[in-house]
């Protein structure tokens, strides 16, 4: 199987670091033109998006808060001043503020939901929104257009001390096969992955030392992932070899999601 993505245009939020500029990268070497949303860090996708030209792509890194509504609707509308339309989103932006819900403040509480819900609301709509106005671009994809929301294991398991997050990536989920219910017959194909522990600034304090021999109990198949574990699976969700794969989320996570402490157990 030969995954191209020749005259597709990619846009990945959060893609200055971690997974979405692994995702990028990946988009970028399929054939896409990618555009890297970042938020405060500038230089970072700048530098990567240089890398991708200088490689013989094209990429063009976009600022943005996809929190705010006149952030995205900008990022959108540069996106398709820049390379004329919009094939593949990858809503990736994601942060957590931790804290046991008894000393969680209403704004950690509301920062978290704002980036890594509303923000995918927000990117959803204004794709979905581009992708009606083109429909399909025949030869390029047998999609209208393609969106990968980027969850987590913890839309999935409960997680103590994380409320805002487990909610927050629970609520990706039902955004995300709702939209898929709602836009499948206009041939927009809506998907999710959710990893598990992925080694990227997120997760930085749990995946290093004494910390990731714990995190390893946690993971049956006895390793931390790489961001091009999940990178590749989005080249493969956002090309038409997944033409049939509608409202599904992948687990990339090595078995987390398996209820590892039962081994042995119950
Ligand atoms: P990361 O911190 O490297 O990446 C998060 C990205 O989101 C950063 O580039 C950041 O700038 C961007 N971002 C934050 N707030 C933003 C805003 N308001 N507007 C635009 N961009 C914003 O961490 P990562 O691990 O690469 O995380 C990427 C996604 O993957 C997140 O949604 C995260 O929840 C999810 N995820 C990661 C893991 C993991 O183990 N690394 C596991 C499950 C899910």
């Amino acid at each position: 199987m030969q995954i191209s993505l020749q005259q597709q245009v990619a846009l990945v939020t959060g893609a200055s670091s971690g997974i979405g500029a692994g995702a990028a990268k990946a988009l970028a070497a399929a054939g896409a033109a990618v555009v890297l949303n970042y938020n405060s860090q500038a230089a970072p996708a700048e530098a990567l998006a240089a890398q991708i030209n200088a490689a013989g792509g094209q990429a063009l890194a976009i600022g943005g808060d996809v929190s705010k509504e006149a952030d995205v609707e900008r990022l959108f509308a540069q996106t398709l001043d820049a390379f004329g339309h919009l094939d593949i989103l990858v809503a990736n932006s994601g942060l957590q503020k931790d804290a046991n819900l008894v000393d969680m403040t209403l704004e950690d509480w509301n920062t978290v939901i704002s980036v890594n819900l509303t923000g995918q609301f927000l990117c959803a709509r204004a794709a979905v929104r581009i992708f009606n106005r083109q429909g399909i671009r025949e030869g390029v994809s047998r999609a209208a257009g393609k969106i990968i929301h980027m969850s987590s294991v913890h839309q999935l398991i409960p997680w103590a001390g994380h409320v805002n997050y487990a909610a927050s990536k629970g609520g990706v989920e039902m955004l995300m096969r709702t939209l898929a219910q709602e836009v499948s017959e206009q041939r927009i194909r809506i998907n999710g992955i959710a990893p598990g522990a992925i080694r990227t600034a997120i997760n930085r304090a749990a995946t290093e030392g004494a910390a990731e021999k714990e995190l390893l109990k946690l993971i049956p198949y006895g390793r931390v992932g790489d961001v091009e574990d999940v990178a590749n699976a989005v080249v493969w969700l956002a090309s038409d070899a997944s033409d049939y794969v509608v409202g599904s989320t992948l687990f990339i996570d090595g078995g987390m999601s398996l209820y590892p402490e039962f081994r042995g157990n119950g």
